[in-house]
């Protein structure tokens, strides 16, 4: 590694053909000079370390050539090509505004200006981060930009063209300068490793020029720190994840997968992996949000040139994009956005997460049951239930025999024989949802879905004639974490356990005081369904917005997808105090009838 010299400057382009990205403003500039249309002020606008300053130090070197080539390029042969390729040209003179922005600095460039060159045409005066200057240099800089000497070309760089005076804009020709695309960068740095003899992995460079968000500068410097990591000059995939501190976009297809697959368990452990290996969550948040963006913009192939992934990359987004389905990312996307706005604000930030990937998981089964017609389903479930099967409809009255918590009386709960609702298989492909998860489901409709506690049960209720069998195809229920069809058995008592450790969580969030209510409400719990009773249509409508949240919490920590919430507003008799004088006189005597006789044997009347 003796005489190291840093790729940005060794292979800065020294022709106007060789700048990466930029061609749009290359051959307008080789068009002026050839034609002799030249302005005296330029203004290059762009991100940095896109080619702002080469395109500068270019153009000062082709104007000054002796023996530009037919193509408008310099030749690198003359004197003056050579001084400005040894950096030895008086004809250049670079200010940087970020750290010299006085009116003495631009004093100083001012005087300079008053010389024409000793040799060459045309002096150049580049001022880079020029929005940095003093409101006093700008105005002692301004005079010169009026009236500038022929031989005076001044080109202003800035990353902010918003605040360059509209004085300076109307007296410059403007160049916006884009970020370069990956694809384009991933090129040049392999160009750059042939020539050095490095060998590389294209996913590799591909993964820097990502990181380098368009600054092909950034990308040079990340391709030399991990040239100078790597033991035998080479460029690996593994290496550079690890060099640049970048999260594999492997764990966002992983992450999505499992969301898809409706599994809890496999979003938290690869969530536990990445914050084991040091990364941020809310970094991951937004990248998974990023990755659902790109997932949608595979839906249409109209908008499908806006994937911006390397090429690697791409045939599994669109692979990817193929399972997810198009309601699932809408929904996906809200409620990634909801985490990423609240998440410096959580106190438990991994919590927060968690919650978040409880919630993505959950999207899948909650869009099903959410489009689920009512009457339909109840239909559905009536025609393939047995005489021998209990009404599959949930009783719209408390069942005096369940415990209720809340009460002391925890025992637990009766033995089920209710049947698992089946659906035809017809009705399941009419589940297709375009309904966002922001719509929770409709109040009450799971209240008519109980379910078995068993998959046995459920085969054992199922209707013995075979044609309705082959036709029938049970609820998706697989939708969380555990090994599909085996939802675990629950008592009233753990209920209980898991129902508090729910009310603490919305406490410790600062929920309402209506929420507190409704979860500190006694519970009946019949086979599957655990019964709220409520007061009036307050507590209804909060509990409909927290039922989402609520049921993912019950059934990921019950581990078991059958559990349903149902509630029941019976409204508590409003008691009258007594107001009339006629009023008072009936409450005393419901108390103590003989006042009635009183009453009636004096013949007595009210004092109104
Ligand atoms: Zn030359």
């Amino acid at each position: 590694m003796e005489n190291f010299v840093v790729s940005a400057r060794k292979y800065r382009p020294i022709t106007f053909d060789s700048v990466v990205g930029q061609s749009h403003i290359t051959v307008t500039l080789k068009n002026a000079i050839r034609t002799n249309h030249l302005a005296q002020a330029f203004l290059f606008c762009g991100p940095r370390g896109v080619g702002k300053t080469t395109c500068a130090r270019i153009l000062a070197k082709t104007i000054n050539c002796q023996n530009l080539s037919a193509d408008t390029e310099s030749c690198g042969q003359c004197e003056s090509c050579v001084s400005f390729q040894n950096n030895a040209s008086f004809n250049i003179h670079e200010l940087d505004a970020a750290s010299n922005n006085s009116v003495e600095d631009i004093r100083n460039l001012i005087d300079q200006v008053r010389y024409p060159p000793q040799s060459g045409k045309y002096k150049i005066y580049i001022i880079d981060e020029v929005h940095m200057l003093s409101q006093a240099a700008f105005n002692a800089f301004l005079k010169t930009l009026e009236e500038p000497p022929a031989y005076a070309i001044f080109i202003l760089a800035t990353t902010e063209k918003h605040k360059i005076l509209p004085t300076i804009l109307s007296r410059c020709q403007i160049f916006d300068f884009n970020r370069i695309q990956p694809k384009d960068i991933a090129d040049h740095l392999l160009d750059i490793a042939q020539k050095e003899g490095i060998a590389t992995e294209y996913e590799a460079l591909e993964l820097i020029a990502q990181k380098a968000d368009g600054g092909l500068r950034d990308a040079l410097s990340m391709f030399d720190l991990n040239v100078t990591f790597s033991t035998d000059a080479s460029i690996r995939y593994a290496q550079v994840l690890d060099n640049l501190h970048i999260l594999d976009y492997d764990y966002y297809f992983k992450t999505t997968d499992a969301l898809i697959n409706g599994s809890v368990a496999q979003a938290y452990l690869i969530y536990d992996e990445i914050l084991r290996k040091g990364f941020d969550g809310h970094l991951f948040v937004v990248g998974l949000l990023e990755h659902f963006r790109n997932l949608l913009v595979c839906k249409d192939a109209d908008t499908v040139r806006l994937l911006q992934v390397s090429e690697t990359a791409k045939d599994r987004y669109l692979q990817q994009a193929i399972e997810a389905d198009y309601s699932f990312l809408l929904s996906a996307l809200s409620v990634g956005a909801t985490c990423d706005l609240n998440y410096k604000a959580a106190k438990n930030q991994r919590l927060h997460v968690e919650i978040t990937l409880t919630r993505l998981a959950n999207i899948t089964a909650v869009l099903n049951l959410a489009t689920l017609p009512d009457g339909e389903l109840k239909k559905k479930i009536v025609q393939v239930s047995t005489d021998s099967a209990p009404p599959l409809v949930a009783q719209n009255t408390t069942d005096e025999t369940a415990p209720t918590y809340g009460n002391g009386a925890a025992s637990s709960a009766a033995p089920s024989a209710a049947t698992r609702p089946v659906v035809s298989s017809a009705l399941k492909t009419s589940l297709k949802s375009t309904t966002s998860l922001a719509e929770p489901p409709a109040a009450g409709l799971p209240a008519i879905v109980p379910t078995a506690n068993s998959a046995a049960a459920s085969q054992a209720a199922l209707p013995a004639n075979g044609a309705a069998q082959a036709d029938v195809a049970t609820l998706p229920q697989t939708a969380e974490g555990w090994e599909e069809n085996t939802n675990k058995p629950f008592d009233f008592e753990r209920l209980g356990v898991v129902w508090k450790q729910f009310a603490a969580l919305r406490s410790a969030a600062g929920n309402s005081m209506t929420e507190q209510t409704i979860l500190n409400r006694d519970l009946t719990l019949t086979d599957n369904v655990i019964e709220i009773l409520l007061d009036n249509d307050l507590q209804q409508e909060t509990l409909s917005n927290l039922k989402a949240e609520l049921m993912v919490f019950l059934r990921s920590k019950l581990q078991n997808s059958d559990v349903q919430v149902a509630h029941r507003v019976a409204p508590s008799e409003v008691k009258r105090v007594p107001y009339t004088a006629q009023e008072k006189f009936e409450a005393l005597a419901a108390q103590n009838p003989s006042l009635l006789t009183l009453q009636r044997a004096l013949g007595l009347d009210y004092n109104y």
